[in-house]
């Protein structure tokens, strides 16, 4: 028996070196601190759980659901983009397609668009499904590193033209995994213009949307005058409403762009269940003040981090969105030294940055999806080893 080549092409996975040391330390009895998973530890609200019960009893809800998404899901996808964006107009037969979670969306969207020996551009560090999704179909990751001193943002005039003119599709994510970077609409308008000059079908992943802290609101592409021309916003209730294993969300915006994903999606799945569906409208309902309590729960432990990583050493501002935080490596180690010498060390685990693509170098990422005793604990144990940043 044989793989197919796609397999082969796939790269190996950066994470499994620390994976199997945590797993031979927690068989050895050790008490491992995993402060690494972007997983949200919060349960579902229980307004979406009454939904789901509901829903889930009514046997209207247990057949094949319509290929695109209910219509009343993909009505109320459009409303809550105009509610919380001013996105308006987004037509709910043509410019809307429910996902089985982003992951799932990303994938199919580079099968749809993506033709052997096609460049697509990649942000790096990024989500690794850009990477993997691009090799599925045969296409080239050109990686755009994203740089500190650049706020973790695309750096438009180093991407050479002959690249740009053989991307197809374009991948950024902000607010970001894993740099906790933000980009404004400024931002926006810059990455709609670049793909609009090369027209290349703009993909934001917008998984983080309403994760944020301090009062700030990240924004959409869509909102971006003519953004539906090139873009695509991939949005999930995985991390916004703590669903990730509900599996769902959806793609707005271009119709060419949701053609194609729909077109895929048909002959490869067969939609969401529909009780969650229905589920998700009910989270799609809920009062902003009520869906950002988890967010002071998240916040409060971002504090935690970064003063316990200032009282060591680090120089670090304290990210105002997503579940996590981007730390610089102490010279002389790599990403992965340290992250190894973190779990010897100490039993705390944190994945290291290259995990992310090679400008995740230097770096490692810390998630807020621990209770803050746990947090603290961790912080304890690099104080006691004598780890800091000098
Ligand atoms: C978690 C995450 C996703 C995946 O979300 P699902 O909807 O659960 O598949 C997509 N993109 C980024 C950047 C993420 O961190």
């Amino acid at each position: 028996m044989q793989f197919a080549k796609r397999l082969e092409k796939i790269p190996p996975y950066l994470f499994a070196e620390i994976d199997r040391k945590r797993l031979e330390l927690i068989a050895k009895g050790a008490d491992i601190i995993n402060i690494g998973v972007g997983d949200p530890d919060q349960p579902t609200p229980d307004r979406i759980l009454q939904a789901m019960h509901e829903a889930i009893a009514d046997p209207s809800n247990h057949n094949y659901p319509p290929y695109r998404g209910l219509p009343e899901f993909r009505q109320a996808a459009i409303a809550w983009m105009e509610g919380r964006f001013g996105v308006s107009g987004l037509n709910p037969d043509t410019e809307v397609v429910s996902s089985i979670g982003s992951k799932e969306a990303i994938h199919n969207t580079a099968l749809a668009f993506v033709e052997p020996g096609d460049i697509v551009l990649i942000s790096d560090p990024g989500y690794p499904v850009y990477r993997t999704s691009t090799l599925f179909a045969g296409g080239e990751p050109y990686p755009i590193p994203l740089r500190a001193e650049n706020g973790f943002l695309p750096d438009w005039e180093r991407i050479p033209e002959p690249v740009a003119r053989r991307a197809k599709l374009l991948w950024v994510n902000y607010p970001n995994n894993p740099t906790g970077a933000i980009a404004s609409l400024e931002d926006f308008t810059k990455m709609v213009e670049f793909c609009r000059a090369f027209d290349i079908l703009l993909c934001h992943d917008n998984a983080y949307s309403e994760v944020s802290y301090d009062g700030y609101r990240a924004p959409s592409v869509l909102q971006v005058p003519g953004a539906k021309d090139i873009a695509i916003e991939f949005h999930s209730l995985s991390k916004s409403y703590n669903m990730t294993g509900w599996r769902i969300g959806f793609v707005a915006g271009n119709e060419m762009g949701i053609r194609g994903l729909s077109q895929v999606k048909t002959n490869v799945d067969s939609g969401v269940f529909k009780a969650i569906q229905r589920a998700a409208i009910a989270a799609f309902s809920m009062p902003e003040s009520e869906r950002r309590a988890a967010n002071e729960v998240y916040q409060k432990r971002r504090d935690l981090v970064v003063s316990g990583l200032r009282s060591l050493g680090w120089t670090i501002e304290p990210p105002k969105a997503t579940l996590y935080v981007w730390v610089p490596v102490p010279p002389p180690y790599t990403s992965q030294e340290f992250a190894t010498l973190l779990l010897d060390k100490c039993g705390v685990v944190v994945p290291p940055g290259n995990g992310y693509g090679a400008a995740g170098e230097g770096f490692f990422r810390i998630a807020l999806t621990t209770e803050d005793d746990r947090i603290r604990q961790a912080i304890a144990r690099l104080e006691t080893a004598g780890i800091r940043y000098n």
